[in-house]
């Protein structure tokens, strides 16, 4: 007999993660390809020393640091096991069964499959044909039932922004009692033109019900200790406070961000040299004919379309594992000139041989 497990979940994909093969080159999951910092290994040691007690279930002093940092009141932080438990609780605090999430599609699994686990049901609004977040048509599809909406900054995985007006002019659209979240995990790869510049925490003063979701796994390095930040409203930090698992951020984590907050300038500088290889990587790529977007991320969208399982397997034979989305296309993380260059080699090879 079946065990009594919602029927809904029976067709839901579960999350796959980029797999990785020892000596193999990991392009899949927009990690930063360097260890912690000295002081970050130190705060981690002195953690883990004390492992045996339960941490700080409100997170109290990495809550302080992040208000300060930002010039937000700490009832406008909520910190995470990841800014993916974050986007999970906000599915969870605002959406029920018939209840509708909306965002763009491609973008980050995690809402769609968070939603279905959630009872509700996603919205999948098309990219643009340049591939970026589509927000009149975001926000033609709200409906009565609709209670969040993720606008992804630069989406994962195409690495595109939207215009600055055009989000300003999306917020002030959208019925101000629907959450937006505004995903910003790449925040600290984005290097905006005129066009595109907006300030997150200025628009998250102007509109009540927007919500920034940022994370330690990508510049800051701590993508294996799980810590990422919604600042909103307080009276949604509230609700993510209802939703927070007790004590799912761990003390090594806790402590590990706050070093990483200090010791941020080092942290921050060498997403310079990730900014610059992102440039080089996407002219390169486009030299050699693929159609590579403008990222403002650490990685790069190749849009293969149907090569794009073919691509991806040949790219891990050849020893670098880049992320496929069939039938779409491929997302390679980008890091440093030596294991760029590996990837180049390949994508030129590739080129050269489907000519
Ligand atoms: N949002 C986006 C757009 C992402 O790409 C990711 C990581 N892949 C996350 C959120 C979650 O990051 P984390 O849980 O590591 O903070």
């Amino acid at each position: 007999m079946a065990l009594r497990i919602r029927e809904d979940l029976a067709d839901l994909p579960v999350y796959v993660p980029g797999k990785t093969f020892p000596g193999a080159v990991k392009l899949a999951s927009n990690e930063v390809t360097e260890g912690p910092l000295p002081s970050v290994r130190e705060a981690i040691g002195a953690a883990a020393a004390a492992v045996n007690r339960y941490p700080d279930n409100g997170m109290v002093e990495l809550t302080a640091a992040l208000a300060k940092k930002l010039g937000v009141t700490e009832s406008e932080v909520q910190v995470g096991c990841g800014s993916v438990i974050l986007c999970q609780n906000l599915i969870t605090v605002t959406s029920g069964p018939g209840d509708e999430v909306v965002f763009g599609w491609r973008s980050f699994e995690t809402y769609p499959l968070a939603t279905r686990v959630a009872g509700a049901t996603p919205v999948q609004v098309p990219l643009t044909s340049d591939l970026t977040y589509d927000l009149p048509a975001m926000a033609a599809a709200i409906t009565d039932r609709t209670r969040l909406i993720f606008v992804c900054n630069p989406n994962n995985p195409t690495g595109t922004v939207v215009e600055a007006d055009a989000l300003r002019q999306f917020l002030l659209t959208v019925p101000s009692d629907i959450i937006v979240a505004l995903d910003e995990a790449y925040f600290e790869y984005l290097r905006l033109g005129p066009s595109q510049a907006y300030d997150a925490l200025e628009l998250r003063r102007e509109f009540r019900n927007l919500v920034v979701l940022r994370t330690f796994s990508k510049a800051y390095g701590l993508a294996g200790l799980r810590v990422g930040y919604a600042l909103a409203d307080p009276e949604v930090i509230v609700a993510l406070g209802k939703a927070h698992v007790p004590f799912s951020v761990n003390s090594i984590a806790q402590q590990a961000a706050l070093a990483s907050l200090a010791a941020e300038d080092e942290l921050l500088a060498r997403t310079d040299a990730v900014v610059a290889e992102r440039t080089r990587v996407s002219g390169r790529l486009r030299d050699l004919g693929y159609r590579v977007p403008d990222s403002q991320a650490n990685f790069v969208w190749l849009n293969l379309g149907d090569d794009t399982i073919e691509f991806a397997q040949a790219c891990v034979e050849a020893g670098v594992v880049v992320r496929p989305f069939a039938g779409d296309g491929v997302r390679v993380t980008v890091t440093h000139p030596a294991e760029d260059d590996i990837f180049l080699r390949f994508a030129e090879q590739w080129a050269a041989r489907t000519k």
